[in-house]
C-alpha cells in the first residue's frame, strides 16, 4: 500500500469515527483514528489473507464519501443514504458503523482505560475491588526447545505423526500420541502466546484490550466473513491452543439422539459406544470439568441468569435454568473469557495437554507457520508430510516430513487445506460440503436498575428446549462493550443510545444447530464460506428468540424492553415481541454469528464422507482428519468437549497400536 493510499485510508477511518462517535464521548477523534490505523497495520502484519478485503471495503467507503469533505453531518447523511440503498451497500454502511464503534469503545487512554466504555458504565477488572488484588495463577510454559518459531530452521527429521492445528483436537492428539511413544510435529498457524499477563513488557496484550487480544488470538482478528444467505462472522482461534484458548469453557456431551444418528446413518459406531463415554470421562478428569457454581467460588457469574430463572419461575418452569459445566477453576469473574484468560483460571490445552506432551520430549510445536498443502504421493495416495510457510509472510516454503499426517486445523481450515492439496483432486472427495455451525443472535433485556452483566464469568447458565426434535438451548453471555456493541441493533444515534444502556442489560441467546447445507469453497484464495440455511433454521431461531424474550419479560422485575439484532423494529415490548419475531422472513433481516463452525469434511462410511469412520481420508493412506470439521451434523450444543473426546478416540486409530 502506497503512502497516498495509507493517507486516504486514514482519512476514511477518521470520517467514519467522527460520524459514529457520540458528541460527548471522552475518546477524541484523533485518538480513535490513531487506534484504527494501528489496528489495520497490525491486522495486515498478521498475514491474514482477509486484510485485502478490509482494504477494499475501506477504499469503496472512501469513494462513497467523496465530496463530503469529512464533516460529521454530511458523512452521516451520505452513509444513511447508502444504508437505505442496495443490500450490498447497506451491508457496507453497517460494517462501517460496526468498525468505527468497536474502535471507539476499544480505544484505551494512556493509563490503559477504555474511556468510552467507562462512560457507559463499564469498569475494567483492575478497577473493580476484587480486581485490584487479583493475581494470575502460575502457568506451565512450553519448554523453549519444544517450540520452533517461524524464523527458526526446521530440523531435518521424520516425525511419526505430523499434526496440523494445535486446537482442541490437535492438542489432545499430540498428548495421546506422545504418551504412546510417537514423535509429533504440531504445526500451528498462530503464535505461541501464553495466557498469563505479566505486565506491559510481556508478549500477551493487556487483559482487557479487546482489539489487541483479537489480533493475538483470533483467526483474521475475528473478521472471518461469510457469503450466501447471510453475512456473519465465523469466530475461531488462531494461536497455539486454537479456539480452546478463547472459548467460554462451557462443556456439553453430545446429545444422545445425535450419537445414535452418527452411528446409524454415518457408520460412526464409536459415537454410540462406551469408547466415547470413556473418552469424555478422561478429558473431564484432565480438564477438571465441574459445575460453574463450584468453578466460581465467590459467585461472580453473569447475572443475566437470575432474570431468566425468575422468568422461568413465573411461567411455572422452575428448574428450567441449569448451571453449565466448565473447565475452569477458581474463576475470578473478570468477564474476559473470549479474550483468553489472563488470570489463568481456564484449564485450556495450554495448561493441560500441551505441557504434558512437551514433557515427554517427543513434541515439537512449529508455531507461526501455516500449512499450505499436504505432501501426498499420488501413486498410492500416501501422505508423507506437510508444506508450510510463515504465516506472517517472509522466507519461503519448507516441508515437515512424517510417517502419518493428521489434519486438525478446525472447521474451515481443514477443508481449505485438503482443498488446496491438488494431489487429492482426482479422488473427487466432497471436501467442504456439509458445513454446518451453531449460531446465535443475542437478546438484550433492558432493566431499570443497572445489571452489570459484564461483572462476572461471561457464560454460566443454560436451558434446553425440545432439543432432540427441533429445539435449541438458550445460554447467557456478556462481553466488554466493544464486542457487545456487535450484538446490539440500531443505526447511527440509535446504536449509540442502545450502547448507553450497556450496564442495564441482561443478555442471553438461543443457540441453534444449523442444517448442514453450507460449504467451504477452497477454490478461492482465501477460501470462501458459503452459507445456505433453510426454513427450519429460521423457524428454530424464531422459536428461540420468542422463548428468550418470553423468559425475560416474565422476570421480576420485568425489563422496559427487549432488543433483538434486526435491521428494523428491534425494540420489543411484552405486547409486540411475538408478532415481530413471527414476521421475520429471512436471515437478511437479522444478524447472527457463530463461534462453533463444524463439518466440511464429513465423517461417513459412504460417498458423503471425506473421512471414514476411523478418521482416515477415503482412498488414502496415512492421512487423517480429526477435528470439528468431520462432524456429519452440527451438535446444537457447545462442541469442544466432544471434539476433544473424539480426538482421544481417534488417537488410537492414528497410532494404530
Ligand atoms: C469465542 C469462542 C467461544 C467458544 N466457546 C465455546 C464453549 O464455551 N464451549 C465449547 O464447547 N466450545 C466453544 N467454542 C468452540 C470450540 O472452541 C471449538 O469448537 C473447538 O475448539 C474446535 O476444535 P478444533 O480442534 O476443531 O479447532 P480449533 O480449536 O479452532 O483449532 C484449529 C487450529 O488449527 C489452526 N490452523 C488452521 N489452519 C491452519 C493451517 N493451514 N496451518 C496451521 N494451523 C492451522 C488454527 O490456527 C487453530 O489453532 C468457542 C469458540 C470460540 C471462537
Ligand atoms: S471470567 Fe473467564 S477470563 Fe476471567 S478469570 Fe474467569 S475464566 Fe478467566
Amino acid at each position: 500500500m502506497s503512502a497516498t493510499e495509507r493517507a486516504e485510508e486514514a482519512q476514511t477511518l477518521r470520517a467514519l469515527i467522527e460520524a459514529f462517535r457520540p458528541p460527548a464521548c471522552p475518546i477524541g477523534v484523533d485518538a480513535a483514528t490513531r487506534r484504527a490505523v494501528e489496528f489495520l497495520a497490525a491486522f495486515r502484519a498478521t498475514g491474514s489473507p482477509r486484510a485485502d478485503l478490509l482494504d477494499t471495503s475501506l477504499t469503496v467507503l472512501g469513494t462513497l464519501l467523496a465530496g463530503t469533505g469529512g464533516g460529521r453531518e454530511r458523512v452521516r447523511r451520505r452513509l444513511s443514504a447508502v444504508d437505505s440503498s442496495l443490500p450490498a451497500l447497506r451491508d457496507l454502511a453497517r460494517f462501517a458503523q460496526r468498525l468505527a464503534t468497536v474502535v471507539i469503545y476499544a480505544t484505551l487512554d494512556e493509563a490503559g482505560r477504555p474511556l468510552a466504555a467507562q462512560a457507559v458504565g463499564y469498569e475494567v477488572f483492575e478497577d473493580r475491588p476484587r480486581g485490584r488484588v487479583a493475581v494470575a495463577a502460575s502457568e506451565p510454559r512450553l519448554p523453549r526447545d519444544a517450540v520452533v518459531g517461524p524464523s527458526e530452521a526446521i530440523p531435518d527429521e521424520i516425525y511419526d505423526v505430523v499434526v496440523v492445528g494445535s486446537g482442541a483436537a490437535g492438542s489432545v492428539l499430540a498428548e495421546r500420541l506422545t504418551a504412546r511413544g510417537r514423535t509429533v510435529a504440531l504445526i500451528e498457524a498462530g503464535d505461541y502466546v501464553p495466557e498469563r499477563y505479566d505486565g506491559a513488557a510481556a508478549d500477551r496484550p493487556r487483559p482487557h484490550d479487546e482489539l489487541d487480544n483479537l489480533l493475538r488470538y483470533y483467526k483474521d482478528a475475528g473478521l472471518q466473513p461469510t457469503a450466501g444467505d447471510c453475512r456473519m462472522v465465523v469466530l475461531q482461534g488462531q494461536c497455539v491452543g486454537g479456539s480452546s484458548v478463547i472459548n467460554n469453557a462451557v462443556c456439553f456431551r453430545m446429545p444422545d439422539h445425535l450419537r445414535a444418528e452418527w452411528a446409524g446413518e454415518f457408520g460412526a459406531a464409536w459415537a454410540a459406544g462406551r469408547a466415547l463415554d470413556d473418552a469424555y470421562d478422561r478429558i473431564a478428569a484432565e480438564l477438571r470439568i465441574a459445575p460453574v457454581t463450584a468453578a466460581v467460588p465467590d459467585g461472580w457469574i453473569n447475572p443475566s441468569a437470575r432474570f431468566l430463572a425468575s422468568g422461568a419461575k413465573t411461567l411455572g418452569a422452575e428448574g428450567l435454568l441449569h448451571a453449565c459445566s466448565v473447565n475452569i477453576e477458581a474463576c475470578l469473574g473478570c468477564g474476559y473469557c473470549n479474550l483468553a484468560c489472563a488470570y489463568v483460571r481456564k484449564r485450556t490445552v495450554l495448561q493441560t495437554m500441551l505441557p504434558s506432551a512437551a514433557a515427554t520430549g517427543r513434541l515439537r510445536v512449529f508455531a507461526g507457520r501455516r500449512a499450505r498443502e499436504i505432501v501426498v504421493r499420488t501413486t498410492a495416495y500416501r501422505a508423507e508430510g506437510v508444506v508450510v510457510e510463515p504465516t506472517r509472510g517472509g522466507t519461503g516454503r519448507q516441508t515437515i516430513r512424517g510417517r502419518r499426517v493428521v489434519v486438525a486445523a478446525g472447521a474451515v481450515g481443514s477443508s481449505a487445506l485438503l482443498g488446496r492439496t491438488t494431489a487429492l483432486a482426482p479422488l473427487e472427495l466432497p471436501i467442504g460440503e456439509r458445513f454446518s455451525f451453531n449460531f446465535v443472535s443475542p437478546v438484550h433485556a433492558d432493566y431499570e436498575a443497572p445489571v452489570r452483566a459484564f461483572d462476572g464469568l461471561q457464560m454460566g447458565h443454560y436451558c434446553v428446549e425440545n432439543l432432540p426434535r427441533d429445539g435449541f438451548v438458550i445460554e447467557t453471555w456478556f462481553s466488554p462493550p466493544a464486542t457487545q456493541s456487535l450484538a446490539l441493533p440500531g443505526w447511527g444515534d440509535e446504536l449509540q443510545a442502545n450502547l448507553e444502556r450497556y450496564a442495564h442489560y441482561a443478555c442471553a441467546s438461543p443457540l441453534i444447530g444449523s442444517s448442514a447445507g453450507s460449504k467451504v469453497d477452497a477454490r478461492f484464495s482465501p477460501e470462501q464460506i458459503w452459507i445456505r440455511l433453510g426454513r427450519q433454521d429460521l423457524d428454530r431461531l424464531k422459536r428461540g428468540l420468542t422463548r428468550t424474550c418470553e423468559l425475560f419479560f416474565a422476570s421480576t422485575p420485568s425489563p422496559r424492553r427487549a432488543l433483538i439484532n434486526t435491521l428494523r423494529d428491534w425494540s420489543l415490548t411484552p405486547d409486540t415481541y411475538r408478532r415481530r419475531i413471527a414476521d421475520l422472513d429471512s436471515f437478511g433481516d437479522i444478524q447472527i454469528s457463530t463461534a462453533h463452525p463444524q463439518g466440511g469434511n464429513c465423517l461417513s462410511a459412504d460417498a458423503r464422507g471425506v473421512v471414514r469412520p476411523d478418521f482416515r481420508v477415503h482412498h488414502t493412506r496415512d492421512l487423517y482428519v480429526v477435528d470439528a470439521s468431520v462432524f456429519p451434523t452440527s451438535l446444537g450444543v457447545n462442541p469442544h468437549w466432544t471434539v476433544m473426546a473424539m480426538a482421544d478416540v481417534a488417537a488410537g486409530h492414528v497410532a494404530d497400536d
